[in-house]
C-alpha cells in the first residue's frame, strides 16, 4: 500500500463513504480550496462500494459516514475495520449519535468529526492526526508481532495464530506443531562472533520461510529456536516427508564471511487435535519431543509421544528438588584417591559431588549437574563443592593428615562466571587452605569453547596459586597452538583412552593414551590417567611415564571418613604423600 515509504506532500487517496450528496460536497469543497492539500478524495454512496474501493488496498484514510443505505449504526464501522485494519478511520457523525461515534473510536476508528460543526482546518488535521497516529500504531504491532533480526513472527503472534486455529473453530481442523532448535548454535556463536550467529539465523529463517506451503506459519522463539504450524495436516506420512524436507534445507552448508557452516537441526512434532488441547500444551510436546530429538544425537526429529511427559514431569520435580538442596543440605562429596605411579604412593584426591535426594536416595552427578547447569543452580552448588572440600582438606591437615592436591571440578558455566577468581580465594581465606593444595579442573571443551575470554580467568586463577587441571583431554577439540600458550599444570587422560589399553590384541590399542602422555610432556606438563581399572593398563602407563593415576584399580570415590582412613594406613606405613 506504501504509506510507510510516502513522503509528506505525496497525493494520499481518502475514500468517503457518504450517501447524503449535500455532505459529500461540503467536504470536497473544503479539500478542495487547498490545491496543496496532499488528500485525493474517492466517493463511495454505499458500503458495499466503499469495501470493494478499499479492496484495491491503496487508501490511506477513510471518511466514513455511518448511517449508510445498506449498514447502519456501529455495525458500518465493524465492517470496514474489519476489512482493512490497517486503514485509519474517521467516523463522521450527525450531532445527535456522538455515542455511538465514540463507541467506534474505542473500537479501533481514529477519530470522529460532527458533520455540522465542521471547518476545513479541523478537518485536515483530523485527516492529518489520523494517517500519523496509525502509522505509528501499525508499527508498534509490527514491532509487537515479528522478531527484528528475522523479520519472522514471533511468540506472540505465534500465539495469537495458534489460538486462532484452535478456538475459532466450530470443527477442529488438524494441524502439526513442529519445534525446531539449530544444533551447536551456541557454538557458532561463541566461536564465530554474533555478526556471523545473527546472519545465520536470518539465512535459516529465510530457508524456513521458503520449503513452507502458503497458509503455513513459521516463527522465531527466540534465541535459535523456531516453530513451524503445518495447517490441515493429519497424515503423518505427509507431516514425516514435511519436517525432512525442512531439516534438508537446514543442513545445506551456508556460506557467511566466505566460510561454509554445516549446521544441522533437531525437531520435535506435536500434533491437534490428538497431543493437546491448547496451545501451551502442543508448544509444550512439540519441545519435549524436540528434547528426546537431541537426546537421541541431534540431525533428527521425533513425534510427540505420552511417555515424553513422564520424562518432562520428572525433570519438573528434579529441579524444584534442586533449588531446594543447597538449604536442605542434601548434597556431599566423595574422594577419589589419585596416585604416584612411580612410588604407588596417594598424592591427592578428586573432589565428586553426589546428590542425596529425598525420595531418590543417593544421585551421581550425571543426573543432576546438566540441569544445574542449564538453571544456573550450578553456580551456588559449585561454591558449595569448593568450600566444602577447602573445609575438609582444613579439617585433614588439622587432624595430622597429608591429604596431598585435592580437586574440584568446574562446570562451563561456573568458569565463565564474574567474580569466579575473587570466590576462589575469599574461600581460600576462609577456610586458612594454602592455594597450592587445591586444584580446579576444567574439561577441555570448557577451556577450548572460551580461549578469548577465559585466558584472564585462567591466569587469574592460577595468580592466586592454585593448580590447573584440564580434564577429560582429547574427547574436545583443542588446538595445540592454544594449548602451549594456556597456564595449565595438568592434563587428564579421559577414560576412553585408558579403556582402550589392553581392550583387545589390536597393535593400536593405547596408542592415543601414549600420544597423549608424550605430547603433556613436551609442553610441560604432568599428567594423570583416569578410569584405570586394570594391572593391565597400569602397567602400560607406567611403561610409558604417566605421571599419576585415578580409577577403581586404586579405589572407587569414597565418603571423607573413608579418605582419611586411607591416609592414617598410608601414614603408618610411612609412604608420604607427594
Ligand atoms: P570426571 O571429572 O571425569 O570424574 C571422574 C568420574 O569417573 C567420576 O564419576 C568417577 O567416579 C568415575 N570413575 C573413577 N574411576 C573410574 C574407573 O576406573 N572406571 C570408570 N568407568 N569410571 C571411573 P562421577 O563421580 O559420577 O562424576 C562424573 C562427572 O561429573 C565428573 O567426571 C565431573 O565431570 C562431574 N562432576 C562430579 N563432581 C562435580 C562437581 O562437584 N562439580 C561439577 N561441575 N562437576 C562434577
Ligand atoms: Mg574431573
Ligand atoms: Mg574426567
Amino acid at each position: 500500500m506504501g504509506i510507510e515509504e510516502a513522503p509528506d506532500r505525496m497525493q494520499h487517496k481518502v475514500l468517503l463513504i457518504e450517501d447524503n450528496p449535500g455532505d459529500a460536497r461540503l467536504i470536497r469543497e473544503m479539500l478542495a480550496e487547498d490545491p496543496e492539500a496532499p488528500f485525493n478524495l474517492h466517493f463511495a454512496e454505499r458500503l458495499s462500494a466503499g469495501l470493494e474501493a478499499l479492496s484495491a488496498g491503496d487508501a490511506a484514510l477513510v471518511l466514513l459516514d455511518l448511517s449508510l443505505p445498506d449498514s447502519f449504526g456501529l455495525e458500518t464501522f465493524a465492517k470496514v475495520y474489519a476489512h482493512s485494519p490497517a486503514v485509519p478511520i474517521i467516523v463522521l457523525t450527525g450531532n445527535d449519535d456522538q455515542t455511538i461515534a465514540l463507541s467506534a473510536v474505542k473500537g479501533g476508528a481514529q477519530d470522529y468529526l460532527v458533520k455540522g460543526r465542521l471547518d476545513r482546518e479541523l478537518l485536515l488535521r483530523s485527516m492529518q492526526y489520523s494517517i500519523e497516529r496509525k502509522r505509528y500504531q501499525v508499527q508498534l504491532e509490527h514491532q509487537a508481532n515479528y522478531d527484528a533480526l528475522t523479520g519472522l513472527p514471533n511468540r506472540n503472534l505465534l500465539y495469537d495464530r495458534l489460538r486462532q486455529a484452535v478456538y475459532s473453530q466450530r470443527m477442529p481442523h488438524p494441524m502439526a506443531v513442529v519445534f525446531i532448535d539449530l544444533d551447536h548454535f551456541k557454538f557458532v556463536n561463541d566461536s564465530l562472533g554474533h555478526g556471523v550467529g545473527d546472519r545465520l539465523l536470518k539465512g535459516m529463517a529465510e530457508r524456513l520461510r521458503s520449503v513452507l506451503r502458503e497458509g503455513d506459519t513459521v516463527a522465531r522463539l527466540g534465541g535459535d529456536e523456531f516453530v513451524v504450524i503445518l495447517n490441515d495436516q493429519s497424515s503423518e506420512d505427509v507431516i514425516f516427508r514435511a519436517v525432512q524436507r525442512i531439516s534438508a534445507k537446514i543442513s545445506e552448508p551456508m556460506t557467511i564471511d566466505g566460510k561454509e557452516l554445516y549446521v544441522t537441526c533437531s525437531a520435535g512434532i506435536s500434533m491437534y487435535p490428538q497431543d493437546g488441547p491448547d496451545v501451551e500444551t502442543l508448544l509444550r510436546n512439540a519441545d519435549a519431543a524436540m528434547y528426546r530429538a537431541k537426546d537421541h544425537g541431534r540431525n533428527n526429529f521425533q513425534f510427540y509421544t505420552s511417555e515424553m511427559n513422564e520424562r518432562i514431569n520428572e525433570r519438573l520435580m528434579l529441579e524444584n528438588a534442586l533449588r531446594r538442596a543447597l538449604e536442605r543440605n542434601e548434597f556431599l562429596l566423595n574422594y577419589q584417591q589419585k596416585v604416584d605411579l612411580r612410588t604407588g604412593a596417594v598424592c591427592g584426591a578428586e573432589a565428586l559431588v553426589r546428590w542425596n535426594h529425598p525420595e531418590l536416595g543417593l544421585l551421581r552427578p550425571e543426573r543432576f549437574i546438566p540441569l544445574a547447569e542449564e538453571t544456573g543452580l550450578i553456580l551456588p552448588v559449585g561454591e558449595w563443592v569448593i568450600r566444602e572440600t577447602c573445609r575438609q582438606v582444613r579439617a585433614w591437615l588439622d587432624a595430622g593428615l597429608k591429604p596431598g592436591l585435592v580437586s574440584v571440578n568446574l562446570s562451563a558455566r561456573q568458569f565463565r562466571q564474574d567474580g569466579l577468581v575473587r570466590i576462589v580465594s575469599r574461600i581460600l581465606e576462609e577456610t586458612g587452605v594454602d592455594p597450592s593444595s587445591l586444584e580446579l579442573e576444567l574439561t577441555e571443551s570448557t577451556v577450548m569453547h572460551n580461549v578469548a575470554t577465559g585466558i584472564a580467568t585462567l591466569h587469574g586463577l592460577k595468580s592466586l596459586g592454585v593448580a590447573l587441571s584440564v580434564d577429560d583431554f582429547g574427547t574436545g577439540y583443542s588446538s595445540l597452538s592454544y594449548l602451549k600458550d594456556l597456564p595449565i599444570d595438568v592434563l587428564k587422560i579421559d577414560r576412553s583412552f585408558v579403556r582402550d589399553i589392553g581392550a583387545g590384541e589390536g597393535a593400536d590399542e593405547g596408542v592415543l593414551a601414549q600420544a597423549i602422555i608424550s605430547l603433556a610432556h613436551s609442553l610441560h606438563l604432568k599428567v594423570i590417567a583416569e578410569g584405570v581399572e586394570t594391572d593391565a593398563q597400569l602397567r602400560f602407563l607406567k611403561r610409558h611415564g604417566c605421571d599419576q593415576g585415578q580409577g577403581f584399580f586404586y579405589g572407587e570415590p569414597v565418603a571423607p571418613e573413608g579418605f582419611a582412613r586411607l591416609l592414617e594406613v598410608t601414614r603408618k606405613k610411612g609412604k608420604r604423600p607427594a
